[in-house]
C-alpha cells in the first residue's frame, strides 16, 4: 500500500465561490500511479469547506442560501467580539459543511455519480488563495 500527499493551490474569487475541482482531483489519481483506493481532499483553513454537489448555476445559488439562513449575515457572533474580523458566519457555516472529503476510486476512475463534482466551498468574506491537500492511499 502506497500513501501520496499533494498539494494544489485554488484561487476563490469572493465569498460563496463554489469552485469545481473534480478534474484536478482526478488528474492527482492519474498522475499517482495509484490504481485502486481512496483520496482524501482537504482544506487547511477554518472559512472554506468541501463536498460534492450537482455543479449547476441552480444549486450553485442554492446551497450558499441554504448556509446563510441557518447562519444569517446580519445575527451576532462572539467570534466578532473578540477578532474584529467579520467572519464569525465564515467559520460556522465552515465547521457545518467540513474540512475534507474522502472518495474511493478504482481502476483509477473516481466512483462518483453522473451528476456529483467535488467542489471547494469558500465562506470567508474575501477572496483567498487557498491550499488543498490531496492524500492518495491504495495501491
Ligand atoms: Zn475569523
Amino acid at each position: 500500500m502506497a500513501v501520496i500527499t499533494k498539494q494544489i493551490k485554488i484561487s476563490s474569487k469572493s465569498e460563496n465561490d463554489i469552485i469545481d475541482i473534480t478534474e484536478q482531483v482526478a488528474n492527482a489519481i492519474s498522475e499517482s500511479g495509484i490504481s485502486n483506493g481512496t483520496i482524501t481532499v482537504f482544506v487547511s483553513g477554518s472559512t472554506g469547506a468541501i463536498t460534492t454537489i450537482e455543479y449547476e448555476p441552480g444549486l450553485v445559488n442554492d446551497f450558499p442560501e441554504m448556509l446563510s439562513r441557518i447562519a444569517p449575515d446580519d445575527i451576532n457572533y462572539e467570534h466578532e467580539q473578540r477578532w474584529h474580523d467579520g467572519n464569525g458566519r465564515s467559520h460556522v457555516k465552515s465547521s457545518l459543511v467540513g474540512p475534507s472529503l474522502t472518495v474511493p476510486f478504482k481502476d483509477g476512475q473516481l466512483l462518483l455519480g453522473t451528476w456529483q463534482q467535488i467542489v471547494f466551498l469558500e465562506l470567508d468574506t474575501r477572496a483567498r488563495t487557498r491550499n488543498l491537500v490531496l492524500q492518495i492511499i491504495g495501491e
